[in-house]
């Protein structure tokens, strides 16, 4: 069979999703596994239209059908037929159809989140795995008797990480307690949500004195381990 030509189909978002979510580090690696990690799915013109959402009061979760827009491979790249899922420890690779890896061919990515609100042209989820602005290129319902099957197995990725500890210095619970009140949104529960997931790959073993860091919203989060199997945050201040 002929091999597909580049351009010959073509793909506009028809929204953007806004998410606490600034830089991919310390982003769950799949949905559903931080519920403090909500975001709004904005439809984007034609669709900004309210009529494209009759019906999904019905329904209690969506898939999300997203680009990876930032791990987009360079024009006329190789393509990768193995990755590195962080699962496997950032160390050993996988087939790329094996995996959920974000580096992928077309990078479309698919998130399976909770309608919270449905507010005129935006979807309120929670759950979401998605750097802020990305293009999402479709929205589905998800239909449970089609969408879970009970007897389904997969020895890669059979259970959800265990979670890691997670501590507070007294200083950055009282700027996370300072920061909550003034913004309203669940800052302490969604650093705890991302950090048990223990970002840093599995391989790594950091000494204690070495310091991890990301952006939710505008605010700075540091953390470092004190010992392999805990995480202490240490600095929660809003970006300079
Ligand atoms: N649930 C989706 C799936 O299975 O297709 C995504 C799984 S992928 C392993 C999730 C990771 O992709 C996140 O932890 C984050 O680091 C990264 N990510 C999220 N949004 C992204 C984007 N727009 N561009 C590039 N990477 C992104």
């Amino acid at each position: 069979p002929q091999r597909r030509q580049p351009d010959m189909y073509s793909l506009s978002p028809v929204a953007i999703a806004h998410t606490p979510f600034r830089e991919k580090f310390a982003i769950p690696r799949q949905p559903m596994l931080a519920p403090a990690a909500v975001g709004e799915i904005q439809l984007l013109p034609p669709f900004n239209d309210p009529l494209a959402f009759d019906g999904l009061e019905q329904v209690s979760h969506v898939w999300l059908i997203f680009l990876f827009h930032q791990a987009m491979a360079a024009p006329g790249s190789v393509p990768r037929m193995r990755v590195r899922p962080p699962r496997l420890g950032g160390n050993s690779k996988l087939g790329v159809f094996a995996t959920r890896s974000s580096h992928r061919p077309n990078a479309i990515g698919q998130s399976l989140v909770k309608i919270e609100r449905i507010q005129t042209d935006t979807l309120l989820v929670s759950g979401v795995d998605l750097l802020d602005q990305t293009p999402i290129i479709d929205i589905k319902p998800y239909v449970p008797y089609a969408d879970s099957i009970d007897t389904a197995w997969n020895h890669i990725a059979a259970a959800a990480p265990v979670p890691i500890r997670v501590d507070w210095e007294t200083t950055a619970l009282e700027a996370a307690l300072q920061l909550q009140q003034q913004t309203g949104k669940p800052l302490i529960a969604l650093i705890e949500q991302c950090l048990s997931q223990d970002p840093k790959p599995a391989y790594q073993q950091p000494s204690p004195e070495r310091h991890y860091g990301t952006r939710l919203w505008d605010i700075d989060i540091g953390w470092h381990y004190p010992t392999q199997d805990c995480i202490c945050v240490d600095r929660v201040q809003r970006s300079s």
